[in-house]
């Protein structure tokens, strides 16, 4: 059977001396293990549109038990985040949770443009590395079926409170005066307890709840981004219930100094932006043109 869909290599090995097995993540069938032949010889098309972060449109073969691409022509590839270990680094993260998170044999495109639209924004460098791992994170997550509950206080049902405490461990809040009166109260030894500033808590909800195309568009100063990385990839390593080894080479990248989060002018929390960035980004398979310079009217999938 021929399947044509749009896929992202997020994985990518050699299998003998010319062929290559690659994990896509696909718009149609999820995430699925297809081999090209002879994608490592120098003629083939196949050799660029088979390797990691290349988006392609692909004709799928798929037979009882495995893939193979019959055909791939490369829409976007994100080749430049290799000049770039930090950055290459968070990106190949991406790739491993996707791998973990998004459905096998089931459409996935909203997996697939959450990913798309992180990689767009690592290589044009226009959003800070703690805000993209937080989103692509929280967003993952909630996509697959891991939605914490950032509504409101589990106990008074207060939406919002001078201070908000998160359990990562159980994705819910609790306001700090509810906290005072149960502390403690039915939390496992060595639970964690992240008190969120209003700006990270309004940053929270925006990455679990805003639309994808405004995910991506919203700032809070570096030291709420700091809180936001922490608690989303607290909840995440739970949830997950192991760790990746790709997020130790990325921490590795920031141990060795090599990462700069951009410093934001502003003081305050959270701000929401007006300008509908993310709808640049991408979006419309089928016409194989740079997706920013459509003046953002690309359709979404
Ligand atoms: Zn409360």
């Amino acid at each position: 059977m021929q399947i044509h869909t749009e896929g992202l290599v997020i994985r990518e090995s050699s299998v003998g001396e010319s062929d290559r097995l690659v994990t896509l993540l696909t718009r149609e069938e999820g995430v699925v293990r297809a081999f090209a032949r002879k994608a490592k010889t120098l003629r083939s098309r196949q050799a660029s549109s088979t390797q990691l972060l290349c988006y392609s449109r692909l004709t799928l073969y798929k037979g009882r038990d495995k893939y193979m691409i019959n055909d791939a022509h490369p829409i976007e590839v994100f080749f430049d985040l290799r000049g770039d270990l930090e950055r290459l680094s968070l990106a190949q993260y991406f790739c491993e949770l996707a791998g973990f998170f998004a459905p096998e044999a089931a459409p996935a495109g909203d997996f697939l443009r959450l990913i798309l639209n992180a990689l767009h924004f690592l290589t044009r460098r226009t959003r800070p590395l703690p805000l993209l791992k937080a989103v692509v994170e929280m967003r993952l997550l909630a996509l697959a079926g891991y939605m914490p509950n950032l509504v409101c206080c589990r106990e008074c049902a207060c939406y919002e409170a001078d201070r908000m405490l998160f359990f990562p461990w159980r994705g819910e809040l609790c306001c700090a005066s509810c906290w005072e009166n149960r502390r403690g109260e039915g939390l496992q030894p060595g639970e964690p307890v992240c008190p969120l500033g209003k700006g990270t808590l309004t940053g929270l909800r925006h990455t679990v709840y805003a639309d994808l195309d405004k995910l991506f568009a919203f700032r809070l100063p570096e030291a709420g981004l700091r809180e936001l990385e922490q608690v989303s990839e607290q909840y995440l390593l739970h949830t997950a219930g192991r760790g990746f080894q790709t997020l130790e080479f990325y921490r590795q990248m920031e141990l060795a100094g090599m990462r700069g989060v951009p410093a934001e002018r502003e003081n305050e929390g959270y701000h929401g932006e007006t300008e509908n960035v993310s709808r640049k980004v991408l979006e419309s398979p089928g016409t194989g043109q740079d997706p920013g310079a459509s003046g953002g009217e690309n359709r979404l999938p």
